[in-house]
């Protein structure tokens, strides 16, 4: 008597138990097979591989955290600091109102009010929101302070 393949259920010589592989096992126990044939073994390998892969690119996906939080930003060049709020951030950037006098290319460091996180940033566009201007700024290098500050505040938006 056959085997039948799990997945393509074609009769099988030589079925391959997936669940004792341990690169395949998660994958078929979400799909559902257990024993398959040669064929399908190598196609499961490679399904696997490019799940794996999906997850990878998942994980470096930007993850912003809307969040207004009182900020200063300090030009590098010397210009006025200006106290604003932001709009939302990550560990490589922030979104931020501002009053007036930056322009993209601008480097500014970016600290809390209340302290704790800061960061240089460099203003990456600057437009106009209805009657109010917002930047994009992206981190020159990452911060920790500034990493640990936007982490606490996805926690709290993902509660
Ligand atoms: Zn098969």
């Amino acid at each position: 008597m056959h085997t039948y393949c799990d997945r393509c259920n074609e009769p099988a010589d030589h079925p391959i138990d997936v669940w004792d592989d341990p690169e395949l096992a998660a994958l078929a126990r979400d799909l559902g097979y257990r024993s398959v044939c040669g064929g399908c073994y190598d196609d499961l390998v490679v399904e696997a591989r490019e799940a794996r892969e999906q997850q990878a690119d998942d994980r470096r996906v930007e993850h912003r955290a809307p969040a207004h939080l009182a900020v200063r930003l300090e030009p590098a060049d010397g210009g006025a600091p200006q106290e604003t709020v932001t709009e939302d951030i990550s560990e490589s950037g922030v979104q931020v109102r501002i009053v007036s006098g930056l322009e993209a290319g601008t480097v500014v460091r970016i600290s809390t009010a209340e302290g704790g996180a800061d960061a240089v940033a460099i203003v990456e566009v600057v437009w106009r929101n209805g009657d109010a201007l917002r930047a994009g700024l992206r981190l020159v290098e990452a911060s920790e302070s500034w990493a640990a500050l936007v982490r606490s505040h996805l926690t709290n938006a993902a509660e």
